[in-house]
């Protein structure tokens, strides 16, 4: 997958040298590039911001360094890439998002900063590829930057041979609709504080279904947005029973 990112700190991307990422690009399953929104100025203070139309506080991104840098990372003669613009008034982030990402083959993330990014660049840009304004949560942060690292983060690690053992993704949060289940290691008992009995009793089918319990608890008492939007047919009737 092809990942470009641009933005006014590229500083910022650093930790996508790291651990499985930094991995991923090593062997070429990660193509990811940042850009320095800046190399699109032309000004001696290579200015990015102006202030805002109707006025009101903060500044806005100026239109024609963004116009510049799309028009460089995603020319009219090659396939569009898919644009994603973190913003707090966004869609929402989720993992279903991330899968859908993962089976993109080029994303293009334009990190705001200040207020953020002159409407228009989105509008126009839509006229040439499909573009999604997306909220890692309800709140507000200084840019886009760390989102991305987010988004980047977990869509890199859906893609195939990024993960050591893929069947983890099968049984995490959120693969299902669910929260996953308390998640325990050596020794048994620690502080006085012990293993649940029945994940060391060897019963692989009491163990699945603990774990499908303890989930199913977990989501409704963290959750019930989540247990509300399982269709019915994810539900069995031990399910509906515990
Ligand atoms: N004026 C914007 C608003 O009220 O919707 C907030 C701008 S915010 C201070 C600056 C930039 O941070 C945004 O353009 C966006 O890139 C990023 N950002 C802030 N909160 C975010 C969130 N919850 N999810 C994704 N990006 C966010």
């Amino acid at each position: 997958m092809r990942v470009d990112v641009v933005s006014i700190f590229p500083e910022y991307f650093a930790p996508l040298d790291l651990s499985l990422i930094g991995r991923a690009r090593a062997n070429g399953v990660l193509q990811l590039a940042v850009h320095d929104l800046r190399t699109w100025t032309h000004d001696v203070h290579r200015t990015v911001d102006d202030t805002p139309y109707g006025g009101g506080p903060g500044m806005v991104m100026r239109p024609e360094p963004w116009g510049a840098a799309l028009d460089a990372l995603a020319p009219a003669e090659a396939p569009p890439p898919r644009l994603l613009v973190p913003s707090p008034a966004g869609v929402p982030f989720t993992q279903a998002m991330a899968y859908e990402l993962a089976a993109e083959s080029h994303l293009l993330f334009a990190c705001g900063r200040y207020e953020g990014i002159d409407q228009r660049v989105l509008e126009h840009a839509a006229t040439r590829m499909p573009v999604t304004e997306v909220s890692l949560g309800d709140y507000v942060l200084f840019g886009g930057e760390v989102a991305v690292l987010v988004m980047v983060e977990a869509v890199t690690r859906l893609l195939p041979g990024v993960l050591g053992n893929a069947g983890s993704l099968d049984e995490e949060s959120h693969a299902h609709g669910l929260l996953e289940a308390p998640i325990y290691t050596k020794p048994p008992s620690w502080r006085g504080h012990d293993v649940p009995e029945v994940l060391r009793s060897g019963d692989h089918g009491k163990i699945a279904r603990w774990r499908r319990e303890e989930g199913l608890l977990r989501t409704a008492a963290r959750r019930p947005d989540l247990l509300a939007a399982l269709p019915a047919d994810r539900l069995d009737k031990r399910d509906i029973a515990a």
